[in-house]
């Protein structure tokens, strides 16, 4: 049923009968959400309709989180924007695509697993080790699964998907086999990042930069021409040096270059090369090439043709290349090369030296560069695709796009993809034991695991060999997470949804994860698809601790979500997540915030509760009455708050589209309306019968309003208050499928905000002055002056039946002055003075 009254269409529905809730006196948060969340369960509200083609769709690529086990208040941030839009645009109309899903490859999974159980990962057999980890990720899953339907997030659990289950790795597998049909993959040995504690490759993604304090040590080697003093911060990588160079322009060293100069430690004879990328200011200006020391190393190695020594193992020690130091760990050849240095009298001065090094994201220790055979994705190549594609999609905010944009650029190599681990979706490749050739699996195959299973072919189909090794190793769980778009739109299977759902509307994601989230989406769908698998990325910032320090453990300021929900409720959690700062940018925890928004929804508990007192029985369905001075007022405010607050959606601009509905229903409608009203809705008078459905009017469609624009942020209080007012037809529905209200251009009325708002003010000063006499509102003022401008006089002149009534006042005298003429803004008088004689 829609009710037209004087062009304004109400969208909802008024339903009947007893809602089962009820409405408590109290607003009991804990109670209240806890039942609505089983509702919305009961009424499927969330889920997305496959069959429905009448609607719109809007789909939303949300990341799989790790699942650790914990949902802190970085997490509930996160999810709370993915909520805040999914809500709107159910309201606006559209059938929403919301799924949810887990990440759970991966190395911490493992490093738990081995800590929990007490085993070491190769001590156990690869399905054992598996299960295990499944076992605990699933807990972990159930854990953060809780907290996430505490925060009343309308995800669509009927998606969940598990990266580790075979039906989803089935299809990274077919991933990796169509962008090897396509060209896109390749196995090679090529230098990578490694990291010696976890024993695995790395992709440039997952190196972090730290700054480190070492030592810049002075070491001489002697040349043909000469002694040569090279300074360097590595000196257990001497045993790896295969060249010396300096700058052409160093004209200190042109005399040596061209001759060879002999490695210390190794006896190795090198040459001395010019390279323009030596730094002649850096230390002595010579520096040492080790195969490898650095990403320069590995591109001087490529350039100049130079032999690699592979100086170290999976595990970080160093190898039978370096002699007698072979089997120490990197600190410990440290010293011993020093050592033995300035015995030889081959060691200088030394300084200090603070420098970046890479560290492995997991773990922290300093990554080297490896060379060991991979499977790489050739990304480099498609850098220029990348960022054209990133200028094509929608950033908020925009300056979230250059992090795109620069990190693409940045990347030094292909993104190697496989890693020598055990958790995680394993590479569907065999290799022909006889002459090495590639055997990837059929399609029919999958999922497929080659450290276990044979390939389904008898016989090499270059040399005829019957025998086969499996791939050992995994792929990076980017892999797993980085087809998302496609999978949750119906790849591969369902193509009609597909149309429909893909590329995703939008992909929201935290500032920290563009990088790696953003990019991998980018570049693994548009090798599959040429699109990109996005429109809109929406990204949001960190969440800093009460200390303005990013929120961790250590610090002390860590908080889970679910502990905020107890002490306040999820609706005040989402509040401080809407209102705490712009979008894309950090934003501190602060307990205040979540209070304030407890505080708010007591004020608007008690507030709906007295209107539902006073619309019992009202009919939305009646002509407008003729509407008093702050019925307009405040009527054309709330359709103001629905253009800024459609617009602040539209936007992303969540802590406009909170602060803008909590200061109207605050200030405009209890504060101020409420008050003013009271005398209208209390009074039996007959002649007062219009002025009181005048009221009622109002407060009906404020309140629906009101409601509604609150509701994708606080969507429990908004549900309880909304069923409660449209109680109608027997059936109790839920305001998250009826629609978003739309701004009503007719009831916009300027000069009516104009006029209401110095009736408003004057009301305010009297019930000041009754204050600061410490008298109750309704003590009866007997002679109220005000002085004050024509314009002012003139309508306070038509409102002083409104000001006796509402304030308690006998008489008023309006008294008209003089304008200011000729006094600037500062000096001007206030617009009217009051004097009330008690
Ligand atoms: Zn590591
Ligand atoms: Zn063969």
């Amino acid at each position: 049923m829609k009710a037209d009254v004087k062009g304004l269409t109400l969208d909802g529905q008024r339903r009947s009968g007893e809602t089962d809730l009820g409405l408590p006196t109290r607003y009991d948060q804990a109670q209240l959400e806890a039942a609505w969340q089983n509702k919305w369960e009961q009424l499927d509200v969330y889920r997305f309709d496959p069959n429905d083609r009448s609607r719109q769709t809007y789909s939303i690529d949300t990341p799989p989180p790790y699942p650790s086990g914990e949902f802190h208040m970085g997490n509930a941030l996160n999810w709370c924007y993915f909520d805040f839009v999914a809500r709107y645009k159910r309201m606006k109309g559209f059938n929403v695509h919301f799924p949810q899903g887990w990440d759970c490859h991966g190395l911490p999974t493992e490093v738990r697993a081995e800590r929990t159980y007490n085993i070491k990962k190769r001590e156990v057999p690869v399905d054992r080790f598996r299960e295990i980890c499944v076992k605990l990720t699933t807990e972990y899953i159930d854990k953060m699964k809780a907290a996430m339907q505490s925060m009343g997030y309308s995800i669509d659990w009927s998606l969940e998907y598990r990266t580790m289950d075979p039906d989803y790795y089935k299809l990274t597998q077919l991933s990796f086999l169509e962008l090897l049909k396509r060209g896109f993959l390749y196995r090679g040995e090529h230098p990578v990042n490694w990291c010696p504690r976890c024993e695995t490759a790395i992709a440039e993604a997952e190196v972090e930069y730290v700054h480190s304090d070492g030592l810049l040590i002075d070491i001489n080697f002697a040349t043909d021409k000469g002694r040569l003093v090279v300074a360097t911060s590595r000196p257990e990588l001497i045993p790896a040096c295969v060249a010396l160079a300096v700058n052409p322009t160093d004209s200190r060293y042109a005399n040596f270059v061209g001759s060879e100069a002999v490695v210390p430690v190794a006896n190795r004879r090198v040459p001395i090369l010019t390279d323009e990328l030596v730094d002649a200011a850096f230390g002595s200006g010579v520096v040492m090439i080790c195969t490898f020391g650095d990403k320069t190393d590995v591109r001087w190695q490529h350039k100049y043709g130079l032999p690699v020594v592979k100086i170290l193992d999976s595990q970080g020690r160093l190898t039978a290349e370096a002699g007698k130091y072979a089997g120490l760990s990197t600190s410990k050849a440290r010293e011993a090369i020093v050592r033995d240095l300035k015995e030889s009298s081959q060691i200088g001065g030394s300084k200090a030296l603070s420098r970046e090094i890479g560290t492995c994201w997991r773990c922290h220790t300093p990554v080297e560069i490896l060379s060991a055979p991979q499977w790489f994705m050739k990304t480099k190549d498609m850098t220029d695709q990348i960022i054209a594609q990133t200028n094509n999609v929608t950033w908020v905010p925009d300056f979230s796009k250059n992090r795109m944009i620069d990190w693409a650029k940045s990347l030094d190599w292909d993104w190697v993809i496989s890693r020598q681990r055990s958790f995680g979706t394993p590479i569907p490749v065999w290799y022909c034991r006889q002459c090495g050739r590639t055997v990837p699996a059929e399609k029919e195959w999958l999922p497929a695991d080659p450290r276990s299973q044979p390939p389904r072919t008898a016989s090499c189909g270059s040399c005829g060999s019957h025998e086969f090794v499996g791939d050992a190793d995994v792929m990076d769980t980017w892999m797993d997470s980085s087809i998302t778009c496609a999978v949750h739109a119906g790849w591969p299977e369902k193509l009609s949804e597909f149309k429909r759902l893909f590329p995703a509307d939008l992909q929201p994601n935290g500032l920290d994860i563009i990088r790696t989230w953003d990019y991998y989406l980018m570049a693994r769908h548009l090798a599959m698809f040429g699109k990109p698998p996005y429109k809109t990325v929406l990204v949001n910032g960190m969440v800093r601790g009460a200390d303005g320090r990013m929120m961790h453990k250590s610090y002390g300021n860590y908080v889970e979500a679910t502990e905020a929900v107890k002490k306040y409720g999820a609706d005040s959690v989402r509040q401080w997540a809407a209102a705490g700062g712009s979008t894309g940018y950090d934003i501190p925890y602060r307990w205040a915030d979540v209070e304030y928004g407890r505080k708010f929804l007591t004020k608007l508990w008690n507030a709906a509760r007295l209107i539902l007192s006073w619309l019992q029985d009202y009919d939305p369905n009646l002509a407008a009455p003729r509407l008093d001075l702050l019925d307009r007022w405040l009527l054309s405010k709330l359709n103001n708050l629905v253009r800024t607050s459609s617009e602040a959606f539209e936007s992303f601009q969540f802590s406009v589209a909170a602060d803008s509905v909590r200061n109207f229903t605050w200030h405009d409608l209890c504060d101020q309306y409420l008050e003013a009203v009271k005398y209208r809705l209390y009074s039996d008078r007959p002649e007062a019968a219009e002025s009181r459905e005048a009221a009622r009017f109002t407060l009906f469609r404020t309140l629906d309003t009101v409601l509604r624009l609150l509701a994708p942020i606080c969507p429990h209080v908004t549900d309880a208050l909304y069923t409660e007012l449209w109680r109608g037809d027997g059936k109790s529905g839920t305001i998250h499928v009826d629609a978003w209200p739309r701004v009503n251009e007719q009831l916009i009325d300027d000069e009516s905000e104009k006029q209401g708002s110095i009736l408003v003010r004057v009301l305010s000063e009297i019930r000041r002055a009754k204050s600061e006499r410490r008298l109750s509102m309704k003590a009866p003022i007997k002679n109220l002056k005000i002085e004050t401008g024509e314009e002012v006089a003139k309508i306070l002149n038509r409102n002083i039946d409104a000001i006796c009534r509402i304030a308690v006042v006998q008489n008023v005298d309006i008294a008209q002055i003089e304008p200011d003429a000729g006094k600037t803004e500062s000096q001007r008088e206030p617009e009217f003075k009051l004097a009330a004689e008690f």
